[in-house]
């Protein structure tokens, strides 16, 4: 009882303090002057991996707070399948889904490029072009139109894809703080010269939730701590952006790739086992979401004795359910296996459990990421859940640029933009 009283103190406490913040971020982006922009649009997409929708509700960023409540708020951002990190990444800039955009998963076989695995840590797989050349992100669409972008991490900048690469981009380095990142997009966002025009487009990747998340589990001070520091870096991300007299002129989408489950240690499905039988077949995918291929194992009889797990459901991979969509990719293996939330698959006994886990059926509660859009052009809007694929279109508007083909319905398009000459708020509650 009277730990629940002082939560709800230590929450009251830090609402009145997103108050305030409301009110800093509302009074400042409609009449700030822009003494060095004269008001040329920026448009930042930051990707908060691993923001579970109801992060935002724990008391621990009242920066993000202030946003939500300022600018448009999703119930939930929903994963493409599978929902995990490099595929939703990629989702988010194209407007595809894996098998459109060609990164189906983290970790990849394709016997159309040989040997080589693609795997996140794997330098030379994720800069080798031959992965990417399926996908056009949003940075390659906005230079063949002339915008400029700068992009402090994001899956497939660090690579030329199409021939074009953002103007600004570093190799990614997991051990650079979330203030650091913020304080070097902010160098390259603030160093506007004759010859070196400003940005039209940034990104901003903050990892450390999803670290925290994965190690200690959704619901640890470990990850309260990594939201409090993530919102901090997004405060004085606002705060440089202000000086610099950008803000008034800038569009922040925030957008999470999916979220995090909870998986006890004694949870784990022990996928050595079910492969017993069949020494060819062997996982190219393990975790929540699982791939098998097959070697020359005869698939029915795989099928019949992976369906004696009870907390495991496997197709072909001709046959997953539509909602999850297309799967047909050669990079895609021949089995997909999709583990009841809160298991997850493994090939080999692990010595320690990995107590937070994605990759879970992209409509279940727990892999909701977060969505705020704020920026003179959002009008306040409360949204439900929307497909990730949404975020896309959006910023091709913020951009005023063509979109390349997408599968998005332009859902927040219609939703979230202020009309010219409309009243906010008038035309849906
Ligand atoms: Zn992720």
């Amino acid at each position: 009882m009277s730990s629940r009283s002082a939560v709800a103190r230590a929450c009251r406490a830090l609402t009145g303090l997103a108050l305030v913040w409301a009110g800093l971020v509302l009074s400042v982006w409609p009449a700030a002057a822009a003494p060095n922009s004269g008001g040329k649009p920026l448009t930042i997409l930051i990707g908060l991996d691993g923001f579970r929708v109801d992060y935002l509700t724990r008391g621990h960023s009242p920066t993000l707070e202030a946003l939500a409540k300022a600018g448009g708020v999703a119930q939930g951002l929903t994963p493409v399948f599978p929902s995990v990190t490099f595929p939703n990444h990629v989702s988010l800039v194209t407007g595809r889904r894996p098998a459109g955009h060609g990164i189906v998963n983290n970790t990849m076989w394709d016997p159309r490029i040989g040997d080589q695995v693609f795997r996140l840590r794997d330098r030379q797989a994720v800069t080798n072009p031959a992965w990417w050349a399926e996908s056009e992100p949003i940075w390659v669409t906005a230079a063949r139109q002339g915008r400029v972008s700068s992009t402090l991490f994001w899956p497939g900048s660090e690579v030329k894809i199409r021939g074009l690469q953002p103007r600004d981009w570093l190799p990614y380095r997991h051990d650079m703080s979330s203030m650091e990142r913020v304080d070097h997009l902010l160098g390259w966002l603030t160093d506007i010269r004759p010859d070196r025009p400003q940005a039209d487009f940034a990104t901003l990747y903050f990892s450390e939730v999803d670290s925290e998340g994965h190690a200690h589990g959704p619901d640890s001070p470990a990850v309260h701590q990594a939201i409090a520091r993530v919102d901090a870096a997004i405060a004085r991300l606002i705060q440089g952006l202000e000086r610099a007299g950008l803000w008034s002129s800038t569009h922040l989408v925030i957008a999470a790739d999916h979220g995090m489950s909870y998986v006890p240690a004694d949870q784990q499905i022990d996928g050595r086992g079910l492969l017993r039988p069949f020494p060819a077949a062997r996982w190219q995918w393990t975790g929540p979401v699982s791939g098998l291929a097959l070697g020359d194992e005869d698939k029915a009889a795989v099928l019949a004795a992976l369906g004696k797990s009870p907390h495991l459901d496997c197709w072909p991979k001709a046959l997953v359910p539509r909602r999850f969509g297309d799967l047909n990719h050669p990079r895609v293996p021949d089995i997909i296996c999709l583990a009841r939330t809160g298991w997850s698959l493994s090939d080999q006994l692990l010595s320690f459990p990995i107590p937070g886990q994605h990759g879970f059926d992209p409509d279940h509660s727990d892999m909701q990421g977060l969505l705020i859009v704020h920026g003179p052009r959002i009008r306040p809007t409360q949204l439900g859940r929307v497909s990730n694929l949404e975020v896309y279109p959006l910023l091709c508007v913020l951009l005023g640029i063509r979109p390349a083909a997408n599968e998005s319905k332009g859902i927040l398009v219609d939703q979230l933009l202020q009309r010219p000459g409309s009243v906010v708020g008038s035309r849906r509650r």
